[in-house]
């Protein structure tokens, strides 16, 4: 028998996956008649994050693993022709040609790149090497702008650095978990375990939700609070205007450690208890409990996930929600702290590596021009190389694309025209692209439609690099079955194109680990300091918490900010307190709903491989709608009736699940399938593009829409 162990591809939890295989007499795994690898898969149970754990995603990943893979590179002159197969070398040739063409005739702002949080730390790391140290743009972004960069701004502006403060060891050791904008139990199942294990225990531990739905996770809470989608600030406000007028802050921690806190108390004197329960749509007793269970406890954890995020206030929801940490001095400490949940298997990698378009390496910013001298100095390019600029989010890679202004767009791992808002315009930019690489391992997905070169990557399982999860935890992810076809792996396509651009230097690695070698001296001394880790020492020590220093042996660290002292300038950490400004697009006569998307336990994002894994599509065959009884019977819809949807940008044809589990006045409907799945069920064909002015984060969770009864 053969056992590899690594993490599971899919989201944020960052379970640890064992692999068992019978092996051949000289170790390659046995195949069946197909040649499909003969493995079994089950938990790690060394892994600390997931302790043996596995949701049915990580049960099932081998499934999707060698279905409608992309086999060789393909091209095409025009959207409306078939594709045709060209080696490697034609495929890079033309990428390479392009590059310069547009580079001088346009200038290196009209390049961009699009990756993702599929990516390993390596394929991040290369890819902004190439784009912000080699060709002068910034213009790379990645998926965790739809996903986690409102946590991303709202940590920097409150705590001075990114980086959640907590671990998963808290999810058993707190008092009380505020879950709020997360559907835990079925978006992250095992965090989600480890908390309603423990919770089940501790009868006097306590668990609030905030949801506008019923969902997973509030069926288990002791408090569900079915806030008006929109009211996170008012709710959090409330919270604090009482443990104010109660006297429950922690006066030295504030005093001590932090910044602005007389501002916030005298904002916080207009949330009275009636005005927010008016406005979260909430009763007042069910306000002052939240309240009390905050008073009560020693040790509160907050975790937080697109609810919070995916909002054109989403910096302004996470800088409350950190307010109440600081004014109660909960962070820092066991079983305490703001803790947001990752989307994606290693967005967190993406964030220490670069892969923002406003970030650098090592949270580094392209504004700060000591970051950007560091940086240059270290890749041995020419100073002023990389744009002082913030470059593109994806959203502005789109209006580069409406304007004219983007002429090469480069989209590795990810499948926008299926996760973007606004579809019907993100499709008509992605149709305006004058030239579009799609490197991915599928095909076809929505996304390929608008490529003129595909480039075959490889898959997990096949490449080897690290990631890290929620809890900045760093695991090695070996390679451990070869390629499909002629793929390659990401940071080694990133590579090759550097190389033939003329950068033989930069990008002169032999492996993953020379490339992760490189990186974390990148990071030495900066707040997500990895400079102690390596490929072999991850192998050897097992998965690792950053910081983790060179020299230092400490095998990494659970807790950020346990001295109290901050990544601030001054050490202190800053309260901000917000009036919301509520939903960018409220309901009104026209488009009297609000229309909240989200995620089902089974499925992952775009369908690419749990629509390709029978288990799972067993499990959540179609797309639905979540209608309350009341709206129900005013529209007369009844259980399975198709309802159409419609927003000011599209429509969608959804069958009706009439259920108490969302409030009266919300529809609920997941965002999985696109148009390869369920045609007319898009959900983002709804959604809106206004994003939070911080962080750039779409409000994918709610728009304003009408139903129609079909
Ligand atoms: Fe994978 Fe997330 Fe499920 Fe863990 S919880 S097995 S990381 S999908």
């Amino acid at each position: 028998m053969k056992s590899i162990k690594t993490l599971c591809p899919f989201c944020g939890v960052g379970c640890g996956l064992e692999i068992i295989s019978t092996a051949t007499a000289d170790q390659e795994i046995k195949r069946d008649a197909q040649g499909n690898p003969i493995w079994k898969v089950r938990g790690d149970r060394q892994h600390p994050s997931s302790q043996g754990m596995v949701c049915v995603k990580g049960a099932t990943v081998t499934e999707s693993i060698r279905r409608d893979r992309l086999l060789y590179p393909m091209i095409r002159e025009s959207l409306d022709q078939p594709f045709r197969k060209v080696s490697w070398d034609q495929a890079l040739n033309l990428i390479v040609d392009r590059i310069n063409t547009v580079r001088s005739e346009y200038g290196s702002d009209a390049l961009c790149m699009y990756g993702s949080g599929q990516f390993v730390t390596e394929d991040y790391y290369v890819a902004q090497k190439l784009i912000k140290g080699c060709l002068g743009t910034n213009n790379f972004d990645a998926n965790s702008r739809l996903c986690m960069s409102s946590a991303v701004s709202g940590y920097v502006q409150s705590l001075g650095a990114d980086g959640p403060p907590c671990c998963y060891e808290d999810l058993e050791l707190t008092d009380c978990a505020f879950i709020v904008g997360s559907n835990t139990a079925e978006c992250h199942p095992i965090i989600f375990n480890r908390l309603a294990k423990y919770h089940k225990k501790n009868p006097d531990v306590k668990l609030i939700v905030a949801d506008p739905r019923y969902t997973q996770t509030a069926q288990v809470a002791d408090l569900h609070l079915p806030i008006r989608p929109g009211t996170d600030i008012d709710l959090f406000n409330g919270i604090g205007y009482l443990l104010l007028r109660w006297g429950d802050i922690d006066a030295v921690f504030i005093d001590e450690c932090t910044r602005n806190f007389q501002q916030y108390a005298q904002l916080l004197q207009s949330y009275t208890p009636e005005i927010v329960a008016e406005r979260c749509g909430i009763t007042l007793e069910d306000l002052e409990t939240a309240a009390r269970y905050w008073q009560q406890s020693k040790r509160i954890l907050s975790l937080w996930s697109m609810g919070l995020n995916q909002s054109s206030e989403g910096t302004a929801k996470v800088r409350s929600l950190i307010n109440l940490h600081l004014m109660t001095g909960q962070i820092g400490k066991p079983g305490c702290g703001p803790f947001s949940l990752t989307g994606q298997p290693n967005a967190m990698g993406g964030r220490e590596a670069g892969g923002l378009a406003h970030l650098l390496p090592g949270y580094r910013s392209v504004t700060n021009p000591q970051h950007r001298a560091e940086v240059e100095q270290f890749w041995g390019i020419p100073e002023g190389r990389i744009s002082p600029h913030i470059g593109r989010t994806v959203w502005d890679m789109i209006i580069g694309l409406e304007q004219d202004q983007v002429q090469f767009l480069w989209i590795a791992a990810t499948n926008p025209a299926v996760s973007m808002p606004d579809l019907e315009r993100t499709k008509a930019a992605l149709l305006k692209s004058p030239f579009t690489v799609y490197q991915e391992a599928y095909y076809p997905t929505e996304t390929s439609a608008y490529a003129h070169v595909l480039l075959p990557a490889t898959q997990w399982s096949e490449k080897t690099g690290v990631m890290t999860n929620s809890e900045r935890r760093v695991t090695y992810c070996p390679g451990f079955d070869q390629p499909l076809g002629e793929a390659r792996h990401d940071w080694e396509i990133f590579a090759e194109v550097g190389r033939r651009l003329g950068f033989k230097e930069q990008f002169a690695f032999q492996t993953s680990a020379d490339v992760y070698a490189e990186f974390v001296q990148l990071t030495q001394g900066r707040p997500c300091d990895l400079s102690g880790l390596s490929h072999e020492r991850l192998q050897h020590q097992g998965p690792t918490q950053w910081p983790c220093p060179a020299g230092s042996t400490e095998p990494g660290r659970q807790r950020l900010y346990t001295d109290n002292h901050f990544a601030t300038p001054d050490g202190r950490a800053i309260f901000c307190g917000y009036h919301s400004q509520g939903l960018a697009e409220p309901c009104d006569p026209d488009y009297p709903y609000v229309l909240t998307t989200g995620r089902l336990y089974g499925h992952w994002h775009t369908l690419t491989r749990t629509g390709r894994t029978d288990k799972i599509q067993q499990m959540h065959p179609d797309p639905f709608i979540e209608i309350h009884p009341k709206d129900a019977a005013n529209l007369g819809v009844e259980n399975g009736d198709q309802v159409e949807v419609r927003s000011r940008r599209g429509s969608c044809l959804f069958p009706a699940k009439v259920t108490t589990f969302i409030a009266p006045g919300t529809v609920f409907v997941p965002m999985h399938w696109g148009a390869l799945w369920a045609e007319d069920a898009e959900a983002n064909n709804l959604t809106h593009p206004h994003a939070c002015p911080d962080s750039r984060q779409p409000e994918l969770k709610a728009c304003a829409v009408q139903l129609i009864r079909k």
